[in-house]
C-alpha cells in the first residue's frame, strides 16, 4: 500500500548507513525529530464537499486528502505536520474517455475547477488546491491505464494516459520493446504526467526525453478534443504537441499518448569512474557529450556528493579498499569525483562507444572501476527516493533543485547555486548539507541537479520559511546565471514567478493566450504554470 504521508510503498524502508548519519551529525547536528500528524485527525477536519452529487465523483475524505498534494517539500511539511488545509471537494477516477468528457461538461455546467491528476508525484506544487469560492474536482487518471494498441512495424504504442512506469515496461518488455523512460519517480508517476511536465528519464541520453518519445495523442480541452497524429515528421506549421508538453493541466486532459518505443537493447551497462577533480570530470563529460556515441546516461557527482554517496553505499570495508585502490592509481583526497556512465544499444555500437569514451576518460586521468557500482546503482535506482522518509524520521528535510545551462556556464552556475543556498541558510542561522551532480548531458550543455539537506526547525512555519529562503535564492541565482527555470520538474506553483523572465513578455503573453483560448473560464488547474 502507498504511504499516505511520505514516499512509496509502506512495506519498503531504506535505512541510512551509520557513515551517512555521521556526515549529517557533523554538518548539521542531530536532527530535530517531530511527531507525525495522525491520519485520523486529518480525516476529521476535511470540510464538507461543495460539489453537487455525481455518480463518478467520490467525496470520501481519505481520497480527498490523497489528492490534495504532490511530493514537494511544502507538501511534506503540510502532511507530516498537519498544516495542509486545502482539499479538493471530490475525486473522480474515470475509466473511459466518455466519462472524462462527461466530467468536463459537468464541470462547465456547475462552474467547477478541475485539477488533472496523474500519479501525484509533482515536486513543484502542480496539484495545490487553489483558495477559491468555486468547488474543486480532482480528475484522476489512475484508473485510465491500459494499453490501447501497439504497431511494432512503426515502433509506436498507444496508452491511456494514467498508466504508470512499471505497467508500461511490463507490457512492452513482454513484446521485446521498451519505452526507456525512467524518472526516479517511475513507480508512481504516469505517462500523461510525464508529458504534461516535460519529464526527463535517467537514460534519456539514449531513449530521449519525454518530448522525443511523445509522438502524438489526444487532449480534451474545454473547447473540444485536439488530436495529434503520430507523423514521422511534418512541415505543416508549428507542432501542436509542443502546446501539450509542459501544459501542466492548464489546457485540457491528455487522455491518450502515442509513444515511440525501442527494441530491448542487447547491452545496458553502467560503469563506475573516479576523476581526480571536478574540472577533469567535467571536461571528459563535455567531450563525450560532443561525440555521437550510444551513451544512455552520464552522472558526475561533485566532491561533496561523492563523499555522501560513498557513505550512503554502506559497506564500510569495501569503501576503504576502493579508496586505497584509487589512491594507488593517483585518484583520491577531497577533490575526487564519482561518475556513472551508461552504454545502451547494440553490442557493436556500445563497444565502439566504450572504446572512444574510455580513451577520453583516461586522457583526463579518470579511473574506470568496472560495472559493479553501476549494477548497485541500477538495483537501487528507485529506492533512494525512499530515503526521504528515513531522513524525515531522523529529523532532517531534503529538497532538490535543478536547471540546465550551456557548457561554458555549467561549473560557475553550479558553484553559484550552492553558494546562494549556504548564504540564504546562514541568514536563518540554519545549516545545510548541499551537493550537486550533472545528470543529463547534451552536446551544448548539461543539467545541474542539487540536493539540499537541513534540520527540521521548531515549527512547520519556520521549516517552510527556511525552505522558501534558500529556494528563492537558488532560483534567482539560476536565472541570473542564464540557466533554465527547470530542466525536468516543471513550473507548477514553486517556479511560476520565474517563467516570465525565461520566456520574455511576448513568450509569456503567448502562453497566457493559449490557456485562455483553450480554457476561457480558467477552469483547469488555475494558477499553475503562469501566475
Ligand atoms: C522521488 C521523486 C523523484 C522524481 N524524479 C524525477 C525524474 O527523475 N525526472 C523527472 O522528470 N521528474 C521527476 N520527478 C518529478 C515528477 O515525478 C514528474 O514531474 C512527473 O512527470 C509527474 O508525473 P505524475 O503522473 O505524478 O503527475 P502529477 O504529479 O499527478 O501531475 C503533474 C502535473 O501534470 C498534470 N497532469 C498529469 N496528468 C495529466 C493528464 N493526463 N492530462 C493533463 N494534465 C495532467 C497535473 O495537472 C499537474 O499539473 C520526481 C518526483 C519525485 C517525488
Amino acid at each position: 500500500m502507498q504511504r499516505w504521508n511520505g514516499w512509496g510503498d509502506e512495506a519498503v524502508t531504506v535505512q541510512l548507513p551509520s557513515q551517512a548519519l555521521e556526515i549529517l551529525y557533523d554538518t548539521l547536528g542531530q536532527g530535530h525529530r517531530r511527531e507525525n500528524y495522525p491520519l485520523q485527525d486529518f480525516l476529521k477536519r476535511i470540510p464538507q464537499s461543495r460539489l453537487p452529487r455525481h455518480p463518478l465523483i467520490s467525496i470520501d475524505p481519505k481520497l480527498r486528502l490523497d489528492h490534495a498534494h504532490g511530493q514537494s517539500l511544502p507538501d511534506w511539511i503540510g502532511l507530516r505536520w498537519g498544516t495542509l488545509n486545502r482539499f479538493p471537494d471530490g475525486v473522480a477516477q474515470p475509466t473511459t474517455v466518455e466519462d472524462i468528457r462527461e466530467l468536463l461538461d459537468w464541470a462547465r455546467r456547475w462552474d467547477v475547477i478541475v485539477i488533472p491528476y496523474g500519479g501525484g508525484t509533482s515536486v513543484v506544487g502542480h496539484l495545490e488546491v487553489p483558495m477559491t469560492d468555486r468547488p474543486v474536482l480532482s480528475l484522476s487518471l489512475e484508473r485510465y491505464n491500459r494499453m490501447i494498441g501497439i504497431e511494432p512495424e512503426s515502433r509506436l504504442a498507444t496508452f491511456e494516459a494514467g498508466i504508470r512506469g512499471p505497467q508500461i515496461e511490463q507490457i512492452l518488455n513482454a513484446r521485446g520493446f521498451t519505452m526507456g523512460h525512467y524518472p526516479q519517480s517511475f513507480e508512481y508517476s504516469s505517462l500523461g504526467g510525464w508529458v504534461c511536465t516535460r519529464s526527463s528519464g535517467q537514460q534519456s541520453r539514449h531513449y530521449g526525453r519525454i518530448e522525443d518519445i511523445f509522438a502524438g495523442g489526444i487532449i480534451h480541452t474545454p473547447r473540444g478534443p485536439l488530436a495529434m497524429p503520430p507523423f514521422p515528421a511534418s512541415a505543416a506549421g508549428p507542432d501542436l504537441r509542443q502546446l501539450v508538453l509542459g501544459s501542466e493541466g492548464r489546457i485540457g486532459i491528455l487522455t491518450s499518448v502515442i509513444a515511440r518505443i525501442s527494441r530491448l537493447p542487447q547491452t545496458n551497462d553502467i560503469f563506475g569512474i573516479f576523476f581526480p577533480s571536478w574540472e577533469q570530470g567535467q571536461k571528459a563529460l563535455q567531450h563525450i557529450a560532443g561525440e555521437d556515441l550510444t551513451i544512455s546516461m552520464a552522472r558526475l557527482s561533485n566532491p561533496t556528493e561523492t563523499r555522501t554517496n560513498l557513505a550512503l553505499a554502506g559497506h564500510r570495508n569495501q569503501i576503504v579498499w576502493l579508496k586505497r585502490y584509487l589512491g594507488l592509481r593517483g585518484v583520491g583526497g577531497s577533490n575526487m569525483c564519482m561518475c556513472l556512465l551508461g552504454f545502451t544499444g547494440s553490442r557493436q555500437m556500445t563497444s565502439t562507444a566504450k572504446r572512444t569514451a574510455f580513451s577520453i576518460i583516461r586522457r583526463e586521468k579518470g579511473i574506470i572501476i568496472g560495472r559493479s557500482m553501476g549494477r548497485a546503482w541500477k538495483k537501487n535506482r528507485f529506492r533512494s527516493a525512499y530515503l526521504r522518509n528515513t531522513l524525515w524520521d531522523q529529523g532532517y528535510a531534503v529538497d532538490t533543485l535543478e536547471t540546465a545551462t550551456t557548457w561554458n556556464k555549467v561549473t560557475s552556475t553550479l558553484h553559484a547555486i550552492e553558494t546562494s543556498i549556504h548564504e540564504a541558510m546562514s541568514h536563518t542561522g540554519a545549516k545545510a548539507h548541499v551537493f550537486s551532480h550533472l545528470s543529463h548531458i547534451y552536446p551544448t550543455g548539461s543539467s545541474i541537479y542539487t540536493t539540499v539537506l537541513f534540520r527540521l526547525a521548531e515549527s512547520p512555519r519556520a521549516t517552510f520559511d527556511t525552505w522558501r529562503r534558500f529556494k528563492t535564492a537558488a532560483c534567482r541565482t539560476i536565472i541570473k546565471n542564464g540557466g533554465t527555470t527547470s530542466h525536468q520538474h516543471g513550473i507548477g506553483m514553486d517556479h511560476r514567478e520565474y517563467i516570465a523572465s525565461e520566456k520574455g513578455a511576448v513568450g509569456a503573453g503567448v502562453l497566457e493566450n493559449i490557456c485562455s483560448y483553450l480554457d476561457a473560464d480558467s477552469r483547469l488547474n488555475p494558477g499553475k504554470l503562469i501566475p
